[in-house]
């Protein structure tokens, strides 16, 4: 099956993240490794200046907290990974430092803006390298 599977987890909707690192879990190689990701995003530069000086550190131990009690909860061994910027562009530069095999993302519920694929969703899988599942 695979090898290396990123698993993009988004902290605010984390019973998602739950249900696609169960499905990484069922498709890895024995002796394979799964990532669960989280991407901190930056805030724009001309709102910079209003913001705390501790919100991003405060976002990051927030996020390794949340990752690290899913990974508890779900007892599936992973590596968790943090990282800052649009969050598919480091999903994807993730997935290629990593050499992944598969990334798996949740898809939003469909709205009439955007019908199949949130956003974030419909960049990883069009740039991806490697195999994308997108779970419904
Ligand atoms: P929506 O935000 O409308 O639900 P997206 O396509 O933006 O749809 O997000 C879908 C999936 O993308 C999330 O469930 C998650 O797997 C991944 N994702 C989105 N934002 C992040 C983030 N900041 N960090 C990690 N993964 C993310």
């Amino acid at each position: 099956m695979f090898r290396k599977i990123i698993v993009p987890v988004d902290i605010s909707t984390l019973d998602k993240g739950v249900d696609i690192f169960r499905k990484a879990a069922s498709l890895l190689d024995e002796g394979g490794k799964i990532v669960l990701l989280h991407v901190i995003e930056e805030v724009p530069s001309y709102l910079a200046i209003d913001v705390p000086a501790d919100l991003i550190e405060n976002a990051a131990n927030e996020a390794q907290d949340k990752l690290a009690k899913l990974r508890g909860d779900t007892g599936v061994d992973a590596e968790i990974e943090l990282r800052s910027g649009p969050p598919a562009r480091e999903i994807l530069a993730c997935a290629r430092e990593q050499d992944a095999d598969l990334i798996i993302i949740a898809s939003h519920r469909p709205d009439f803006s955007n019908y199949l694929l949130g956003s974030t969703a419909d960049r990883v899988v069009r740039h991806a390298g490697c195999s994308v599942l997108v779970r419904r």
